[in-house]
């Protein structure tokens, strides 16, 4: 990022330029320059609203588009002048330093970091019920929405895996995860028989799946192997359950051994977790599912890594962060913050990024790193 700059002594007309450069820009509609916080998730996800820890990126109800800092008039024009210099023919009777800047938002790049107004996101109650960090378990209900971003996962797919049947989906905002993940493990064992074996169900196929289990087990066992219909996190489309190519259009349980052990032990670095481990089923209420992950994006993933903790508990534990007192977590070359909120109303310092995922329970996890450099040492005397 560039320095800022610190235009405090305008000439008059350089003034009446720019602001006659803004309301060109208004009227015309430039496009954006950059400036807008990572805002938005270009797949216009269910959720989520990501500026980018491991760069997710999603959406929400604040988008790019209406991410503000977009234009950027406070740029000051070029004008011809020797030695870069602007005359000033400003009339004498005002004070150029009088001549403030004119700030329309606060764009990291060139207002004064004490001059930053807050982003301000006002939240809807639905949107509790999005997002990566979502709660969906025996006991916490998802309400599946009316319309999901959700894609064949053959047309989006690597070649590196297979979908066990054509009409799989999931949602587009981990097909990119889910196929560098995939990748990934080809490149590392050079395997390639495995497939995703169940993606997204509605609820009707949830309901068929629970009663197949029950026909063969009773519904008291099937529920520890299915969720009840309503309850499954596959509705979310964050989910899969991994298989195996065993030839003649066979899949075999994806049981995690051997060489695909990688899964459990390096699916986090892509952004997901193994959703039901074996030493947490008194927590999950679920079988040990060893072919069962769930996207919940890179940061969050290697902290439920790095705790050996299941979502549950993870989830439960942010709890008691607020935004006075938030989770400061380093994590690639940024320092996170990470806190729960029941507020419908969120403020972020501007020109961070940021995630915002309901918690599918009372509110919402937010996510944000100061994403902006600092001017290079701008107080300290030249290297000579
Ligand atoms: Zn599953």
């Amino acid at each position: 990022m560039k320095p800022r700059a610190k235009p405090q002594k305008l000439p008059i007309f350089i003034v009446l330029l720019f602001m006659l450069a803004v309301v060109l820009t208004i009227l015309h509609g430039m496009p954006d320059e950059a400036g807008a916080p990572h805002a938005a998730d270009e797949n216009g996800s269910p959720p989520a609203q990501t500026g980018s820890p491991g760069s997710p990126g999603s959406p929400g109800p604040t988008d790019a588009s209406e991410a503000p800092g977009a234009t950027d008039p406070t740029r000051t024009p070029e004008v011809p002048g020797a030695n870069g210099e602007v005359e000033s023919d400003a009339p004498s009777y005002i004070d150029p330093d009088e001549l403030r800047p004119i700030v329309v938002y606060p764009g990291p790049d060139e207002t004064d970091e004490e001059e930053y107004e807050p982003l301000t996101l006002r939240m809807e109650r639905s949107d509790i019920g999005k997002g990566n960090l979502m709660l969906i378990n025996y006991d916490i209900v998802y309400q599946i929405p009316k319309t999901q971003d959700l894609v064949l996962i053959n047309d989006y797919k690597t070649s590196t895996y297979e979908a066990a049947d054509d009409a799989m989906e999931l949602s587009i905002s981990i097909m990119r995860p889910l196929n560098a993940m995939m990748d990934a493990f080809y490149e590392e064992t050079g395997i390639r028989n495995v497939t995703i074996a169940s993606a997204y169900r509605d609820y009707y196929r949830q309901q068929t799946i629970l009663d197949d289990y029950a026909k063969r087990m009773g519904r008291a066992a099937a529920l520890k192997w299915a969720a009840l219909p309503g309850y499954s996190e596959h509705h979310s489309g964050l989910a899969v359950d991994l298989g195996l190519h065993i030839g003649d259009k066979k899949d075999a349980t994806f049981t995690g051994e051997g060489s695909y052990a990688w899964f459990a032990r390096n699916s986090y670095k892509y952004g997901f977790i193994l959703r039901y481990p074996e030493n947490k089923t008194d927590i999950t209420r679920t079988v040990n599912e060893t072919w069962h992950f769930r996207y919940v994006g890179e940061l969050h993933a290697y902290l439920i890594k790095q705790k050996g903790w299941c979502l549950e508990e993870y989830i439960e534990y942010l709890g008691g962060f607020t935004p006075e007192a938030t989770l400061k977590v380093e994590f690639g070359s940024e320092i996170y913050e990470i806190y729960h909120t029941t507020s419908m109303v969120i403020t972020l310092p501007s020109g961070c990024d940021y995630e915002i995922s309901g918690n599918n329970i009372d509110g919402f996890i937010v996510t944000f790193s100061q994403s902006f450099e600092k001017p290079a040492n701008s107080s300290e005397p030249e290297m000579q």
